[in-house]
């Protein structure tokens, strides 16, 4: 099973922030929309991601005035990303090696989704269904 194959089953949009969008307005856009991260361009570009977890990360040190900071100063800036034809036990490895659950999709520059470890564990939970189906029909028939 592949990326796209994900992607395909999930609204294409992607929500993402600027590196001068307030903390603030990160913490509502995150709740409004029911995501743990977003994606940082700054114009066309990918120059970083920020998570519920830097968040709370950068509550926790500079208490409720970290949230009149700007995203720049707590997001994070190497992105790792995967793209449309790699499998999920690939999107699976880079997200357990790296420590992290979001991964955005990004071919030639461009942002065309994000995968969460939401995603990959539906994929997979639905995967071994049919598995399981398919051993029960085999082993009756
Ligand atoms: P998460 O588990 O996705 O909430 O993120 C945990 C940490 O990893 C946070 O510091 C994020 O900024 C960072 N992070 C999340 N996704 C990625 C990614 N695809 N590439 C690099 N860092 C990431």
């Amino acid at each position: 099973m592949s990326v796209a194959e994900i992607l395909n089953g999930k609204n294409g949009d992607v929500v993402t922030a600027t590196p001068e969008t307030l903390l603030v307005e990160v913490a509502n856009t995150l709740a409004k929309h029911r995501i743990g991260a977003l994606v940082v361009k700054d114009g066309a570009v990918v120059c970083g991601i920020i998570s519920e977890r830097d968040l709370v990360r950068h509550i926790a040190s500079d208490g409720a005035d970290a949230l009149d900071q700007q995203v720049l100063k707590c997001m994070t800036k190497t992105v790792v990303s995967c793209q449309r034809t790699d499998t999920i036990d690939s999107v699976m490895e880079k997200m357990s090696t790296g420590r992290f659950r979001h991964l955005p999709v990004i071919e030639d520059g461009e942002l065309l989704g994000i995968i969460s470890i939401g995603d990959v564990g539906k994929r997979k939970i639905e995967q071994a269904e049919r598995d399981a189906e398919d051993l029960k029909r085999y082993s009756a028939s």
